[in-house]
Formats: C-alpha cells, structure tokens, sequence
C-alpha cells in the first residue's frame, strides 16, 4: 500500500497535483474538501473555518471503506490538525499500512494570495474571497502547520518547492515518491 498526504497551504496545488498523482500510481484520491463541498458544510467553508476533527474523520472513514482493493490512499488536505494526524496513524497501523510520506509543498504567501484571487475568477468557491482567504491562512497557521511536525518526527515528511510549473512540481513529487 502507498499511503501518501498532500501538505501545504491554501493555495499551494495540492488538488492540481492530487490529481496527477492519483492517474500515475492509481491511488484513491481522498480530498476532505471535496468531500466537505458535497456535504451541508457550505456556511462553514465559506467562511473559511476548519470544521470539527470528529466531522472529517468520519468523512474519511467512509470513503475509505469505500475504496477496498485500492494501492493505496492520497490524501489531500487532510489531516489539518495534529489530532487528525494522531487519528489517521491509528487507523492505519491498524492496518499494517502507515503512511509512508507527507509531502510538503512550499509557496511564498504573495505568489498563494494571488492564485487564490486568480482561481476565485474562474472557479468561484465561496471561500475565494478576501475575507475567507485571510481566516484560511490564520486557521493554516494556527492548526495546521503543526501537522508537518508531527510528521517530521516520524521521519516521513518531505519539502518540495512549489513555485514553479506544474510539471515541474510533479517531477519533484515522483521523485520523492521513488525514494520512500
Ligand atoms: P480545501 O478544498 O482543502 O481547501 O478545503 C476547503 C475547506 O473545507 C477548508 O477551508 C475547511 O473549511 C474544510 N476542510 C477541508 N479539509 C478539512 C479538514 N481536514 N479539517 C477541517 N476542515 C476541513
């Protein structure tokens, strides 16, 4: 099983890349704000809070039972906390299956507020906006950045730069998957 996480900030590509690397090693791609977006949650999201540990395990949960026979999972956007992160590492050293990488990707914050004002254009997610976007970033910094610690201590996290082109990003992502 290749049980990997897609780390950073809003902003950064973790969809953008999730997708490639799902097609590539044929992965379950488990985006909780995929999930989120399908669910009641719309208010939440928009104005760009974190929603309960509680709430998004359970998501995980069910789309993992639902995804049986897979090479393994790719999880995006998840976990945001540390808490989450203790609950996945239980879920999956219960199944003999840890995860085997968290893979950070790092942008400057100019270059992720731009993206995001940029992506608002085009897509119109109720959390692209100046309001949401200011509130994502605080909730990154106060709960989410810790998740990367968490990992660097078990020794599975991994830096990629991600102020580059696409390609460019997927190929360091590869590699770094190669070398797990
Ligand atoms: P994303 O598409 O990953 O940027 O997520 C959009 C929004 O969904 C976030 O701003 C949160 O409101 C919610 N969300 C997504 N994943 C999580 C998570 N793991 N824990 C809590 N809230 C989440």
């Amino acid at each position: 099983m290749l049980n990997i996480a897609l780390f950073g900030p809003p902003g950064a590509g973790k969809g953008t890349q999730a997708k490639k690397i799902v097609e590539k090693y044929n992965l379950a791609h488990l985006s909780t704000g995929d999930m989120i977006r399908k669910e009641i949650a719309e208010e939440i999201i928009a104005r760009g809070e974190l929603l309960s540990d509680e709430f998004v395990v359970r998501l995980i949960e069910n789309s993992m039972a639902q995804h049986r026979g897979v090479n393994g999972f790719l999880f995006d956007g998840f976990p945001r906390t540390v808490a989450q992160a203790e609950i996945l590492d239980r879920m999956l050293e219960k199944e003999g299956t840890p995860l085997k990488g968290l893979i950070c990707i790092h942008v400057p914050f100019e270059e992720l507020k731009r993206r995001m004002l940029e992506r608002a254009k085009i897509e119109g997610r109720a959390d692209d906006n100046e309001e949401a976007i200011a509130k994502r970033f605080r909730e990154y910094n106060d709960k989410t950045v810790h998740v990367a610690n968490h990992y660097k201590k078990k020794g599975v996290h991994i830096d990629v730069e991600g102020n580059c082109p696409v390609e460019e990003v997927f190929n360091a992502i590869t590699k770094a998957i190669e070398e797990m």
